[in-house]
């Protein structure tokens, strides 16, 4: 029998799964009514007896935080418990002032389900489709939160105790940290697209801890046995390029460690610290740990089935089938519409363009139409509003304003230089594109007896560029039609000056 101290270069796979924790996006904790208040706000201003675990009070869930769950759930296709309830996990940590964890054991929101998912091709190591089913989805109440001072001292802000989580965890089915980082960011679209979470890494509001464990595979990379080996739980990951750093190093240290016959014999939980680049040993798991989970006999089962129902009924569109509709409806390629639905004030907004496009225009929506509007929305607005700090939230162009400056251009009442000027304007005032062009004379001049003077002027004063391009020299064309363009402030039809110079010229 083949066994691994005999294999000298041995080749290894990376398996990986992740534990997401996700805070909902309610107005009120998880079991009381107190406010869920940014991280930002004075300590302790959002607490009460309930979230304070003092004796004598009762949790009651909050059903909204259930509803948004659920929503999580079928979008990840997981079998929902319709008879759902809570359990106390129980442990003792100054951030948990119960002594206890409201959450879910064996009978979660849901189990089960997978997300399919594109992996941008930049490493070989990574597919290009991958499949990641899920464990579970359960809901608990977040922890407060602990922050230490400089002389020794603790101290405790019960805000975050209580607010809502959904902690969503995967089975070990990536293998490779670009392919971790591709999951958790569909995984995030999802959560905002469908209201669920703000989920953003840097705010806290969206956690994730990487499992990550090797194990060998023969030339052509099927695994020698397919049992798991001890993983490495990684901790204090905050944002998308951590995990993906913090999930390389883990493949240096344990391919070192397999490299010396020494893997690793037990699990651990290892802190990643983004400063030094590692991750660095908490604690060794010497077996699962013993929360003595029991039913929280103070929250009575919950039957989700009316819920459930009404959920279902409002059926959602993931953002992989709003890129492909984009696709097919609106000729959008492939790169814009993955830019377009990243952002679901930015989808909506385009949706919003397209519809008032389509009055604008004498014809249906078509790819020129589309060329136009993700040209100047993707590339021009998108770069005035970063240089001025705005986004789309907060733009002040309205759709229809949008579309009548996309008309604009189709249409060709302005010259291309003008146009930038306009948008401009819209973006400083919000005023609307026709009466910016005829207030400040941005429009197209097609008058060609205007046109013809300009042109005669050009001639007049370069008059050896004008000698030259008689003589043949065709590129000083483009010079002699600058000048014109420049003599006009942009506003001459680029067409017509062009056949005036040849005719003015005799070329
Ligand atoms: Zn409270
Ligand atoms: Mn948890």
């Amino acid at each position: 029998m083949l066994c691994c101290k005999y294999i000298r270069i041995m080749k290894l796979e990376t398996i990986i799964g992740l534990e997401i924790h996700t805070q909902l996006k309610t107005k009120s904790k998880m079991f009381c009514s107190c406010a869920r208040v940014a991280e930002t706000a004075p300590a302790n201003s959002s607490i009460c007896p309930i979230c304070m675990g003092h004796p004598g009070t009762l949790p009651v869930p909050n059903m909204e935080a259930v509803r948004l769950g659920m929503k999580a759930a079928l979008a990840m296709k997981g079998n929902i418990y319709e008879q759902t309830k809570f359990d106390r996990k129980n442990y003792f940590y100054p951030d948990l002032p119960k002594g206890y964890q409201i959450s879910q054991y064996d009978k979660p929101l849901s189990q089960g389900g997978e997300l399919v998912v594109e992996v941008p091709d930049n490493s070989i190591a990574s597919r290009k489709v991958i499949r990641v089913e899920f464990e579970r989805l359960h809901l608990e109440e977040d922890a407060a939160k602990n922050t230490h001072g400089t002389s020794g001292e603790s101290f405790v802000d019960f805000n975050r105790g209580g607010t809502p989580l959904a902690e969503i965890v995967t089975r070990p089915d990536m293998r490779s940290p670009e392919e971790a980082r591709a999951f958790l960011q569909e995984l995030r679209r999802i959560l905002r697209e469908l209201d669920i979470s703000d989920a953003d890494m840097e705010k806290g509001n969206l956690r994730c801890d990487a499992n990550v464990s090797m194990r060998p595979i023969d030339e052509n990379g099927v695994p020698i046995s397919l049992t798991l080996h001890p993983k490495t739980e990684v901790k204090n990951i905050n944002s998308f390029r951590s995990l993906e750093r913090a999930i390389y190093f883990e493949i240096d240290r344990q391919s070192e460690l397999w490299a010396t016959n020494t893997p690793p014999a037990q699990s651990s939980t290892r802190g990643w610290n983004d400063e030094k680049g590692i991750t660095e040993l908490q604690r060794v798991k010497e077996g699962a740990a013993d929360y003595r989970y029991f039913p929280e006999p103070d929250i009575p089962p919950l039957d989700l089935t009316s819920m459930l129902a009404s959920v279902k009924r409002h059926v959602v569109e993931l953002p992989a089938e709003k890129r492909a509709r984009f696709m097919a409806e609106y000729f959008v390629s492939e790169a814009d519409a993955r830019i377009i639905t990243d952002s679901k004030e930015l989808s909506n907004y385009f949706e919003q363009v397209v519809s008032e496009t389509n009055e604008w225009l004498d014809r249906p929506f078509d790819s020129r139409a589309s060329k136009l509007v993700t040209g100047w929305m993707l590339s021009k607005l998108a770069g005035l509003m970063k240089v001025k700090g705005v986004d789309w939230a907060t733009l002040k162009i309205t759709a229809e304003n949008f579309a009548e400056f996309v008309k604009i251009i189709d249409h060709e009442e302005t010259t291309g230089a003008n146009a930038l000027k306009i948008l401009e304007i819209m973006l400083e005032n919000g005023e609307d594109p026709s009466q910016i062009m005829e207030e400040r004379g941005l429009g197209r001049v097609s008058d060609e007896a205007m046109i013809q003077k300009l042109v005669e002027m050009v001639i007049e004063s370069n008059p050896k560029q004008a000698a030259e391009f008689r003589a043949g020299k065709e590129p000083i064309l483009k010079f002699l039609i600058g000048m014109v363009m420049k003599a006009s402030e942009g506003k001459a039809d680029p067409v017509i000056t062009e056949k005036l110079m040849r005719a003015t010229l005799g070329k």
